[in-house]
């Protein structure tokens, strides 16, 4: 550890919203942090620099982030506040009004932390806002950083150049950008030397991975499939339109990348799809997941569908529920459409009431119970193979196979961070997870 002096010992603390690629971001400032000097305060610890890395993916996530802010400002006095992320990014002007903060950075310039500690922690007099507009916004560089749990996340994309009419990622991270491939898998060789044995493949829009380096997602896939001391990758949310056959074949002969899927649908119905410009008919869809299913049976597929959007009528969801039903998948992940500023969808007719986004949500959180139950019992007698976490919950321990089947089992130390065969047994007390037959 190199450290500065003026930092040993001082405590930091964190706090993360949002998506995977954010908490990625969160544990490499950390990671900077620490090799300054600081260390990360304990629970209930007075932290002397405090950090807030926020989402704004819809209006309850601007909300939270401001409680959050206010919650750090009020459990830390005196302490250095740093609000960062796509809220920041957005509204500078309105995290900059919050009492207490410190420092305002945009989602670009999350990393630019060090130099604004350099001269000390003492809280400024006015608010510094650090905010790189997205017509700037050009750098990337690849990180991979352990998460919370056994798994590693390797970002290899930012940015989006898609323009889904209800999303605000494109003007919150910029365009779509990326590593080369060599540099992107020196990222994962370095987490092998670490003893990672599980990678998540991170991005915002991560089948766009090589588009600023005239490479392409599959050339990464095949370039980390050869490091050696990693046991399994798997690929986060990727679009359907991007995640060819040639890529589904070669997880399917692949020994490291595992048979898990997560494909954002957003809407099964076609007139909603053209609503929100997403690129793909649901026939497509429908054709990966055919083609997942038919190379790799045991596969998990997790679906991202969003319900309201404004013109999403009762019977565009109607006929979106009835596509989603006849699909071989194992788990949705329904959101609410919430109204974002300056995106395209405003204009769009159609609004959706608060109390019936909740009943169509409703609609899909049961439909994926029976999917993800389905999927679970399918599985009940099979032999698997089941990384075990590091957490310890009344006794037990849990683990994921490599198709995505939470299991628990009673808690051994020595398991963790370990792979090993168990035989998958019913469900456990609340249906979250099979039991392993110990
Ligand atoms: S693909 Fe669409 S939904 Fe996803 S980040 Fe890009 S604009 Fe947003």
């Amino acid at each position: 550890m190199s450290g500065n002096a003026q930092f040993i010992g001082k405590k930091v603390s964190f706090h993360t919203l949002g998506c995977k690629l954010n908490f990625v971001e969160t544990s490499e400032i950390g990671n900077r942090l620490i090799n300054m000097g600081f260390e990360i305060a304990k629970k209930g610890e007075k932290a002397d620099v405090c950090v807030v890395n926020t989402c704004s993916v819809t209006e309850v996530a601007d909300r939270k982030g401001r409680q959050i802010i206010k919650q750090m400002v009020r459990q830390n006095p005196g302490a250095y506040v740093i609000v960062t992320g796509c809220y920041a990014q957005l509204k500078p002007d309105e995290v900059a009004a919050l009492e207490g903060v410190d420092l305002v950075l945009g989602a670009h310039d999350k990393f630019d932390i060090l130099p604004h500690l350099q001269d000390g922690l003492t809280k400024n007099s006015e608010t510094i806002v650090e905010h790189t507009k997205r017509s700037e916004i050009k750098s990337f560089f690849p990180t991979c950083t352990r998460g919370d749990r056994t798994r590693y996340f390797l970002k290899v994309q930012d940015g989006c150049d898609y323009f889904c009419t209800y999303c605000t990622i494109p003007i919150a991270r910029g365009k779509s950008r990326n590593a080369s491939v060599e540099e992107t898998v020196q990222q994962a060789r370095i987490a092998a030397k670490e003893g990672a044995k599980e990678i998540v493949i991170t991005g915002v829009n991560i089948g766009d991975f090589g588009k600023s380096t005239g490479e392409t997602f599959e050339q990464l896939v095949r370039a980390l499939d050869e490091v050696e001391g990693i046991e399994r990758y798997r690929i986060s949310s990727i679009e359907p339109n991007l995640l060819t056959d040639e890529i589904i074949r070669f997880c399917a002969q692949s020994k490291k990348f595992v048979p898990h899927f997560h494909i954002p649908l957003q809407c099964g119905s076609d007139d909603v799809l053209a609503l929100m410009k997403r690129r793909y008919k649901r026939q497509l869809f429908a054709d990966r997941i055919h083609t997942i299913h038919s190379l790799m049976p045991n596969a998990f597929i997790g679906v991202d569908v969003i319900v309201g959007t404004n013109g999403e009528t009762e019977s565009f969801f109607e006929d979106a529920v009835e596509f989603i039903k006849g699909l071989q998948i194992s788990q949705l992940h329904v959101f609410s459409y919430s109204e974002r500023p300056n995106t395209f969808a405003l204009q769009i007719p159609g609004k959706v009431s608060v109390a019936e986004k909740k009943r169509r949500s409703e609609v899909l959180h049961d439909l994926s119970e029976e999917k993800r139950i389905a999927f679970y019992e399918r599985m009940i007698g099979r032999e698997a193979l089941v990384l075990w976490e590091e957490k310890r919950t009344g006794g037990k321990m849990h683990g994921f196979t490599d198709n995505y089947v939470r299991v628990e089992r009673p808690y051994d130390r020595s398991l963790v961070n370990t792979i090993t065969s168990v035989s998958l047994g019913g469900f456990n007390e609340d249906i979250s997870a099979l039991v392993a037959i110990v």
